[in-house]
């Protein structure tokens, strides 16, 4: 059953890299180079035409990202392909849909990170950069096949400093952080409007960050290391201290 069970996951997690190599963004990320992009640093492109203080800003917040990223779980190796946007409608052909400031995508062959610097931040840019980060440490198919989709977000969350994050977990309560624990797949961790999806992200960054109390920051790549040797997500991170024993 188990066995099962992972086959099914397997095969959806498939499934998304699949239909996204159909899409019209994925062509424009994968020829970012060919299509009037030039690299302004390693490995991170923007439209040639970006405005040299635009491409300061970009790069100034790259590096401040990944300094915290260094400070909190320790130097990052992951050298996302990562894709400046100047406003919405360059995001949107970047496959950013809905306004959102930027994401990263995460197929078998690399990782994407775009960002829009219509609505840029640090906090931003260091939130795609841990889930960059934290591919690169699993590798594809551990994280689609071990990593829970709550965990992925909650740690990205720990260095998202905007607003609607930075929340009391007393206020969150600790049903809703047992119950987010459950949401281990994208489809049930974004399923529901809006406001259901930021307490989503609410209830994962505290409880991610109970984990982080008993596994300390630090040691997050070795932990994830072990996932990639074998061991399954609850013996490495658990156990659910709201759990019976
Ligand atoms: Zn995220």
């Amino acid at each position: 059953m188990k066995t099962f069970v992972k086959l099914v996951l397997f095969a959806s997690a498939l499934a998304v890299p699949v239909r996204a190599l159909c899409s019209s963004a994925w062509v424009a990320r994968a020829f970012v180079g060919a299509q009037g992009y030039v690299q302004i640093d390693d490995g991170v492109y923007a439209a040639r035409d970006l405005p040299l203080e635009e491409r300061r800003r970009a790069l100034t917040a790259l590096r401040a990202a990944r300094g915290r990223i260094a400070a909190t779980f320790g130097m990052p190796v992951a050298r996302p392909t990562t894709i400046i946007a100047a406003d919405d409608r360059e995001a949107a052909r970047l496959g950013l849909v809905g306004n959102v400031p930027g994401t990263a995508f995460i197929s078998p062959l690399r990782t994407e990170v775009v960002l829009n610097l219509a609505h840029f931040s640090i906090d931003v840019t260091a939130h795609e950069l841990v889930h960059a980060e934290v591919a690169q440490r699993l590798g594809f198919w551990t994280r689609a096949v071990k990593l829970p989709v709550w965990f992925d977000e909650g740690v990205a969350v720990q260095l998202d400093r905007r607003d609607p994050y930075l929340i009391d977990c007393g206020a969150v309560g600790a049903q809703r952080i047992r119950d987010v624990r459950q949401l281990t797949t994208v489809r049930r961790f974004w399923h529901g409007d809006r406001g259901r999806i930021m307490r989503n992200y609410q209830a994962a960054r505290c409880a991610a960050a109970e984990v982080l109390e008993r596994h300390p920051p630090r040691t997050l790549y070795a932990s994830l290391a072990r996932l990639t040797h074998g061991e399954e997500f609850d013996a490495v991170f658990g156990p659910d201290p709201a759990s019976p024993r």
